[in-house]
């Protein structure tokens, strides 16, 4: 069995190229999904491509895969799709696309298989698989895809001045691709990007967010960035970031480029953490930074208050992008504001008191917030960048026994060994501590509700069974009980 036709040697692929063949039309699977097949990564959709109407595909093998699939048809787009398994079935009629220079939409028409392989972006997106039983595991690959996958380029099969300016999106797939994958973009394809840069503008929000997301989730998105900065594509995507570039100088006196200093930290928290709102809160923690920028001869650069600054431009930058507006977006807010706030509590003395601030500040987002301030140590003197990752490590101590101790008191239980000795009547002694330790037991394993009355009720339980009487009148009145002092 060939290499490919064992990549796809599973019953849906030989049902569905089953279906095809009663049908008499010729159907394979195509672009992203052979892309990440060949290279061993998993993908949640499948494309089906077939000459001929892809809906009625759709249709004959949603019967012959069950009774109960339904089809999603979207009619003007000649598509449809359907849910197997947690997969998502996309068919499609093969079809050829021509571009007016004044309007956004193709003009699509019926077509080869050879022209719906051509009017795809990348020759890594441009291959497929053939499914028919006579021919099944055939490569299609017009435009020497194999060879690029291999080899780790980003090349478009055709004309890349054409390509880009048809669709500007494909830019930023380019980008997104290098980023994802760790690919280099070939140097004609990069040089059309540069040149069609301009043809951003027409681009929907919506569209752009999507592969901004998937730069954001990479291993290492600074490489797309730094790929949207040659290209001269930033401006369009994220205007601020794009500000924060370059080093002025006074008097002798520069301050860091904010916008690679950014870069190394958006890297520095991906490698720590995969949750995409922290790696957002990295990419914007200095973006107020342009805007409060000052300089006097007494301290040099300044940037006052850049961090709420920085955190009041969070909403407008998400709202044009059409990021979430919610919870996602209060924690970026919250850790660009509060970035400084862990290295100045390491500056002066780490106090109980300070840190329970902080924690009760940053609340569940406490630990993402000393990744972005370690992550924010970019200090190239090493000496310097020791010293304060190990004075974040007694930070991180210090929330850790903040926690603990707060954790202790949360479970404390309900009622004291005096409350004991007055509801049975007892002295201090060996009983009393029984009762006390086992009430204790429970109250820590959450065996009781965390409540007065659970906590009466297990005690006059436990007491019958040792032959001890309690009566719940004679407990002292709560709140006229003097409060036991908890220290800080
Ligand atoms: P992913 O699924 O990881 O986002 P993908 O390449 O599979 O990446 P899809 O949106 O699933 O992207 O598209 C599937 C295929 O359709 C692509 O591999 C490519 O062949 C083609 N395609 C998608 N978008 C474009 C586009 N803007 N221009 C040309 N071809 C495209
Ligand atoms: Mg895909």
């Amino acid at each position: 069995m060939s290499e490919y036709k064992q990549l796809i040697d599973k019953p849906i692929f030989h049902t569905i190229g089953r279906v095809a063949d009663g049908m008499g039309r010729e159907a394979y699977v195509v672009g992203g999904f052979v892309r990440d097949l060949l290279l061993g990564r998993p993908s949640k959709d499948i494309d089906f491509v077939t000459v001929g109407s892809g809906i009625d595909l759709a249709r004959a093998s949603a019967r012959a895969l069950g009774q109960h699939i339904k089809v999603t048809v979207f009619k003007s787009f000649g598509t449809a799709r359907l849910a197997w398994h947690g997969t998502e079935l996309e068919f499609v009629g093969a079809r050829r696309e021509s571009y007016d220079r004044n309007s956004r939409n193709p003009i699509v028409e019926d077509g080869t298989l050879d022209e719906d392989i051509a009017r795809r972006d990348f020759t890594i997106n441009a291959m497929a698989l053939c499914i028919n039983a006579d021919r099944f595991g055939a490569l299609v690959d017009n435009y020497n895809g194999l060879d690029d996958l291999k080899a780790g380029i980003i090349r478009t099969p055709l004309d890349p001045d054409i390509t880009f300016s048809d669709d500007p999106l494909r830019i930023l797939r380019a980008v997104r691709f290098a980023t994802q994958l760790g690919f280099r973009i070939a140097p004609e394809t990069l040089m059309a990007m540069a040149r069609n840069a301009g043809r951003m503008t027409i681009l929907a929000h919506e569209r752009i967010k999507d592969e901004l997301q998937k730069i954001m989730a990479s291993p290492k998105p600074s490489i797309g960035f730094v790929l949207m900065m040659k290209t001269g594509v930033l401006p369009y995507v994220l205007p601020e970031l794009e500000a924060m570039s370059g080093v002025e100088t006074r008097h002798g006196r520069g301050h860091k480029d904010n916008f690679y200093h950014t870069l190394e930290v958006l890297d520095n928290v991906a490698a720590r953490t995969s949750d995409i709102w922290t790696r957002w809160g990295a990419l914007l923690h200095d973006i107020g930074k342009p805007v409060t920028k000052q300089w006097d001869a007494k301290n040099g650069w300044t940037f006052h208050n850049h961090n709420f600054v920085g955190s009041k431009m969070v909403p407008r930058i998400f709202r044009r992008l059409g990021l979430p507006l919610g919870e996602e977006m209060r924690k970026v807010q919250k850790l660009v504001e509060l970035h400084m706030r862990p290295i100045a509590l390491v500056e002066d003395e780490v106090t109980d008191s300070a840190v329970r601030r902080l924690a009760n500040y940053a609340e569940e987002d406490l630990e993402d917030l000393m990744i972005l301030a370690r992550a924010d140590i970019t200090s190239k003197n090493l000496e310097k960048k020791q010293r304060f990752l190990e004075n974040f490590d007694i930070v991180d101590e210090k929330i850790r026994a903040v926690r603990a101790l707060d954790l202790d008191r949360a479970f404390r239980p309900a009622l004291d060994g005096f409350d004991i000795m007055a509801m049975f009547g007892l002295p201090q002694g060996r009983e009393v501590g029984t009762l006390m330790k086992e009430l204790t037991r429970v109250s820590k394993d959450c065996e009781i509700e965390p409540t007065r009355q659970a906590a009466i009720d297990f005690l006059l339980d436990l007491g019958t069974r040792m032959g001890l009487h309690g009566d719940p009148s004679l407990l002292p009145d709560p709140a006229t009980k003097p409060k036991k002092k908890t220290s800080n």
